[in-house]
């Protein structure tokens, strides 16, 4: 599964919004899993796309799409030198697809931060600086090879030569691998792929606020400096507190709209962390949608109707045949697949479409 590693210093929150977000988790009926590890959540995804499908439709069983998080503890100055156990967890963090960065923008004179002073950005280079350390090594130890085994004549490692030094003199100055674009050469992306890099997994921030900066949101002085850096370099922030989202998962969930809305909240700031996580693995989802079960799969963008069958199970891929597909707004609005049908708004496709975020899809298939 694709999986977004929550990464942050000591003392930002971490522990709270993962727990926060794991209850999630143990509140969904369907799912039997079982815990894989104390660190890993698996989440449900909040779609009101799919609450209205199960809704119209009545399944006897709904399967929700998930995102995994992963609590990724005790990155702190240093630890790209192997500081407080720094390398086991950079290692974690290269098994991730993704990275929820979280910043502490919250003052209490109760919880110690680590550096004494409450200053995101300060907060956002050093976990940075630590991480392009690490890829730094990384890259390093791939042009010394490279050096070495071009002097055979290898072209792929010519390549790898001017991969691997483009790269060198981004992260030498503490810049993100993800400014390097290999263009078109395929060498050259299998190269960078191959490295595995930290800083060219997608990111984002969750800003950990106050109660009380909620309700200014991005007014506030240090939520402000922090969204600036992160439109300097294209990415999603959102605002939680990390406490309120504890307290709201722990109510009944009946009794949650109440206390969201004296807080101010339209939701749970915890939706916004997930469906950003989602968005930032570039996933989509298409729907099954029959009486016995609603569900939500969730594939790659750009996957073709036959390996989205196939996510169901391999016969379906293999034996594709064609795929009966509506778009989930008006299997809704229309009440019915039969009404769908007649307003000429079901599709009948090939091996060739490309699946829509939001299809509702039926697989025909030989066995
Ligand atoms: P981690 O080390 O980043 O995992 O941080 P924790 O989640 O363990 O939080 C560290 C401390 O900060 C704990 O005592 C939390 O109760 C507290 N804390 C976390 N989020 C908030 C928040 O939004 N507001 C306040 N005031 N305290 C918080």
């Amino acid at each position: 599964a694709l999986s977004v590693g929550i990464v942050g210093l000591p003392n930002v929150g971490k522990s709270t919004l993962f727990n926060a977000l794991s209850s999630k988790q143990a509140e969904a009926a369907n799912y039997a899993f079982c815990t894989i590890e104390p660190n890993v959540g698996i989440v449900p995804v909040p779609d009101p796309r799919f609450d209205a499908l199960v809704k119209i439709v009545q399944p006897e069983k709904t399967v929700p799409a998930t995102v995994e998080f992963v609590d990724i503890a005790g990155l702190v100055r240093g630890a790209s030198k192997g500081e407080g156990k720094g390398n086991a967890f950079l290692a974690n963090i290269r098994e991730c697809d993704a990275i929820a960065h979280v910043v502490r923008a919250f003052e209490d004179e109760n919880v110690l931060h680590v550096d004494n002073r409450v200053d995101p950005l300060a907060d956002i280079e050093t976990i940075e600086t630590e991480l392009a350390l690490k890829d730094l090594d990384t890259v390093q130890k791939r042009l010394d090879r490279a050096r070495r085994q071009s002097k055979g004549g290898s072209a792929i490692e010519k390549k790898a030569i001017e991969v691997t030094e483009a790269l060198e003199k981004l992260l030498d100055q503490g810049k993100p691998s993800r400014l390097y674009d290999p263009g078109d050469d395929e060498d050259k992306q299998n190269i960078v792929r191959d490295l595995a890099l930290i800083t060219r997994k997608p990111i984002f921030y969750v800003c950990n606020v106050k109660e009380d900066q909620l309700a200014v949101g991005e007014k506030d002085p240090l939520v402000a400096r922090v969204k600036a850096h992160a439109d300097s370099v294209g990415a999603p922030l959102v605002v939680i507190c990390a406490k309120i989202e504890a307290e709201i998962m722990q109510l009944a969930p009946e009794d949650r709209a109440d206390f969201l809305a004296s807080a101010g909240l339209e939701e749970p700031g915890l939706n916004a962390v997930i469906r950003t996580g989602y968005r930032m693995l570039d996933l989509i989802t298409y729907f099954t949608a029959g009486k016995q079960e609603v569900r939500a799969w969730t594939i790659k963008r750009g996957t073709k109707a036959p390996g989205a069958a196939g996510k169901i199970h391999s016969d379906f891929e293999r034996g594709f045949i064609r795929a009966e597909v509506m778009f989930w707004e008006d299997r809704v609005s229309l009440g019915t697949e039969a009404a769908v049908k007649a307003a000429g708004k079901m599709g009948i496709e090939g091996k060739e479409y490309v699946v829509r975020d939001g299809d509702v899809m039926h697989f025909r298939f030989n066995v």
